[in-house]
């Protein structure tokens, strides 16, 4: 039983050991292995290239990092994060089909660089913006999928903490990817949390001397923009800010700037369209809750069973999530 393997392994026993996978390739790749074929997206101080990997003949996102702006933007720590965190999803327990998967870390001189699973279809962002808005199944169809996945995530005890449509990317079979663990935490990581409560000061001098808060706040949860514990629940606020965005073609707070929807987030101001379903509304006013304790999904209301429990779900036949019939997207 996976849980009860969990339990006697400390995390870092489990990142130890998802390095030590890892390091296999490290040592092996280098930049000439790969032909960088075309540019698939760019981040703040990265850019993701569509690769062919000459060995292998496959096909690969590579991450590129120059090592020049990861010091200067101060991001070690978070580009360290995201690789043991994605290499810890990619082995605990074989890894998960709604997660990206780490094939290898390697660096030069100038540049770390990041190879994992393509993601055909780019960003659940862009399918939507494309379509407006989703019909009933394609949204019950990623809803679920995205609930999968955090079962999995979570029972790594890891947080996403920025789950938003941008970081939900679409394989070749239409399925999600779920990416960018670079904001993610480990939970019961005493050095990160004591690093994030320095960080957390910063933040907090920044809100109130600039009046804007860093980063984006509309998928949020009351806790991540106001405290430092955030944990579990803060994902299952962001699944309901996404199932609301799906159906509704808008992220329910809105408003001209950051500053502006943090504050419709900490004081719950939003409308509820009336064409949702009873049991839509049910699910998001339950995962869209103030109080991180009494949000469907946290382990006082019974932790992710309970939102896999939910009636929106009641179709789902979790065992065999990854085969169902994919919505007729195209
Ligand atoms: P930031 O660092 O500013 O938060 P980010 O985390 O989105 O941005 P990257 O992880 O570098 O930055 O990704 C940049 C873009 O590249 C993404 O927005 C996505 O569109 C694309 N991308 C990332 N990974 C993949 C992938 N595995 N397959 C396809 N496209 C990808």
């Amino acid at each position: 039983d996976p849980d009860e393997i969990l339990k006697n392994r400390t995390h870092r026993e489990i990142v130890t050991e998802a390095r030590q996978k890892l390091s296999r390739h490290v040592n092996n790749n280098n930049a000439n292995d790969y032909y960088f074929m075309k540019i698939l997206g760019e981040g703040s101080f990265s850019t993701v290239f569509l690769c062919h990997e000459i060995p292998s003949n496959g096909m690969y996102a590579v991450k590129v990092m120059t090592k020049d702006t990861i010091r200067r933007e101060k991001k070690l720590a978070h580009v360290m994060r995201e690789k043991d965190i994605m290499a810890s999803l990619t082995h605990n327990f074989g890894g998960h089909p709604f997660i990206i998967k780490l094939r290898c870390a390697f660096q030069d001189d100038r540049r770390l660089y990041f190879v994992i699973k393509v993601a055909r279809y780019g960003e659940l962002y862009d399918l939507l913006r494309e379509l407006n808005t989703f019909d009933d199944y394609t949204t019950f169809f990623y809803a679920s999928e995205i609930v999968a996945a955090l079962n999995f995530i979570h029972r790594c005890r890891i947080v996403h903490r920025d789950l938003k449509p941008e970081n939900i990317l679409i394989n070749d079979n239409w399925h999600i990817l779920i990416s960018d663990f670079g904001s993610a935490k480990i939970v019961g990581n005493k050095e990160q949390e004591a690093l994030e409560s320095e960080e957390y000061e910063t933040r907090k001098a920044q809100i109130q001397s600039r009046g804007s808060f860093v980063g984006t706040a509309q998928y949020a949860a009351p806790e991540v923009l106001s405290s430092k514990c955030a944990s579990y629940e803060a994902d299952f606020w962001a699944l309901g800010a996404i199932v609301y965005q799906m159906l509704a073609g808008c992220a329910p707070f809105r408003a001209p700037n950051e500053y502006h929807i943090m504050r419709r987030v900490m004081n719950l101001e939003y409308e509820m369209p009336e064409n949702f379903s009873p049991v839509t509304k049910d699910l998001i006013q339950k995962l869209l809750v103030i109080d991180p304790m009494k949000r469907l999904g946290s382990l006082e209301m019974g932790g992710t069973l309970a939102v896999r429990d939910h009636p929106y779900f009641n179709d789902v036949d979790w065992e065999n999530i990854a085969y169902r019939r994919t919505p007729d997207l195209m």
